[in-house]
């Protein structure tokens, strides 16, 4: 009998942390913190850790692997299995995971020397993507690319006669990066290889046990291109109106992808962009195996553009802006917590036609989400004042999909049937809402989950 218990990461955003029991062994996958309150931290079990066999992790966001020293704080001395590039990835998330909880004025619950206990185990230098193998006595694992982040993975594990997928964070849809079709067949055909030769091909199966999967958008119909289309009238509108776009990204991920799409849908646009987000392109070039087909190219068109101006300090910022004309401008920090990010809103808020296009998750209390709320009027200031100068910005939030919503996660559960199906990576309601629509679609054996609840296998 095999056990499902979510440490967090179901039923809400963040803290992704799900654990697996056989007897008295135990899987991890992921161990993530959550942006809310100073942080918050999974439901670790420390009796739990002794039985850990092995943990992953399926990339460097911070919702799905700032909570990792906590497992070596309470005894963990195994290995942490993620792709190399996430683990170089992650030093600087501990460091703005650091600098978030001393902004919150809140105590990390780790030291740094729990952080440098974490030892990593590569898995593309254990095997290549798409292929079954060992990583510890009695479990096969199989990864691909995830397309949400460089590094990013699904993986597939077989362990104890049970088929297990998590799909980590997933999307099909990125601009820039590749992304590995999840396919049972070849689960299949793992499962037919030496180790199980002498397993009745009757007995193989090619439905999972449990997959958990990423469904953070919910019961949300659109896909990327309705977004782009939305993002691009938005930005049409105010250009129109001779304003200037302000838009806040994080410094590795969507800004990326939103930059060179800016730059090929905007072609006589000037873009000032944060050095800071020039930074991962020339790590994007760096990983042609983690891109998607044009990828390369796109980035270096985007280089060589003459209209663009990269800024790193208040003069050069002042400098560019100075200029006349409408400017797309990219700055760092997707929730606006930076002080970047807010400069660039008090220098626009001098005028009405300049606009703030967020694009990404917004957690409560953050200055995106109270600008947002601002420029709405329902912040309770009547759109004056309150948190922000002068005159509110016009917000709007048009998410750029790096997520799986309802068309997704429908094409997901068909490429990948499982007997039971976990939604991952949204609050209860919208969890709710998506499961009551694949109900009535006619799927079955779907849950939707909060923190502390289990699942027998
Ligand atoms: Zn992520
Ligand atoms: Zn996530």
């Amino acid at each position: 009998m095999m056990q499902l218990t979510i440490w967090g990461g179901a039923g809400e955003h963040g803290r992704s942390s799900y654990l697996l029991q056989y007897k008295d062994e135990a899987i991890l996958l992921d161990c993530g913190g959550k942006k809310e309150g100073g942080g918050q931290y999974p439901l670790i079990s420390p009796e739990v850790i002794p039985q850990l066999k092995a943990v992953f992790l399926s990339h460097a966001h911070e919702d799905h692997s700032m909570a990792l020293p906590l497992l070596y704080k309470h005894g963990y001395e195994g290995e942490v299995w993620t792709s190399r590039v996430t683990a170089q990835q992650l030093p600087g998330y501990f460091q703005a995971w650091n600098r978030y909880a001393r902004s919150q004025a809140a105590e990390l619950p780790y030291g740094d020397e729990h952080i440098a206990a974490i030892r990593y185990a590569y898995l593309e230098e254990h095997t290549f993507a798409g292929e079954w193998s060992s990583v510890v006595s009695g479990l096969r694992i199989k990864w691909g690319r995830s397309g949400h982040l460089p590094g990013a993975v699904w993986l597939a594990l077989d362990w104890h006669g049970k088929l297990v997928y998590f799909s980590g964070d997933y999307t099909g849809e990125s601009g820039l990066l590749a992304a590995d079709e999840p396919r049972l067949e070849s689960i299949r055909e793992g499962r037919e290889g030496a180790d199980d030769a002498r397993r009745p091909i009757s007995e193989t199966r090619c439905i999972a046990d449990l997959a958990i999967i990423d469904a953070a958008y919910g019961a949300n119909p659109d896909s990327q291109a309705v977004r782009l289309a939305e993002l691009e009238r938005a930005t049409e509108e105010v250009l129109r109106a001779q304003g200037s776009v302000l838009y806040p990204v994080p410094t590795s991920g969507r800004g990326q992808e939103l930059l060179v799409w800016a730059s090929e849908c905007f072609p006589e646009a000037q873009l000032i962009v944060e050095r800071a987000l020039m930074e991962p392109f020339h790590q994007l070039a760096a990983l042609p195996e983690w891109l998607g087909a044009g990828a390369l190219a796109r980035m270096e068109a985007l280089l060589a553009n003459g209209r663009l101006t990269i800024v790193a300090d208040e003069e050069e910022r002042l400098k560019a802006l100075a200029r006349k004309g409408s400017v797309l401008i990219f700055t760092n920090d997707g929730m606006m917590q930076s002080e970047v990010a807010r400069w660039y809103y008090q220098q626009l808020s001098v005028a009405a036609h300049h606009a703030i296009l967020l694009t990404g998750h917004l957690a409560a209390g953050s200055f995106g989400e109270m600008a947002l709320r601002s420029s709405q009027g329902s912040d309770g200031s009547n759109g004056s004042g309150s948190i922000l100068t002068r005159f509110p910005l016009p917000v709007q939030h048009i998410r750029y999909k790096v997520h799986q919503g309802l068309p997704d996660v429908r094409q997901m559960l068909e490429r990948v049937p499982s007997r039971t199906t976990v939604l991952a990576h949204a609050v209860k309601p919208r969890t709710d809402e998506l499961l009551e629509v694949l109900r009535d679609e006619g799927y079955e054996g779907i849950y939707s989950l909060s923190p502390g609840e289990r699942l027998i296998l």
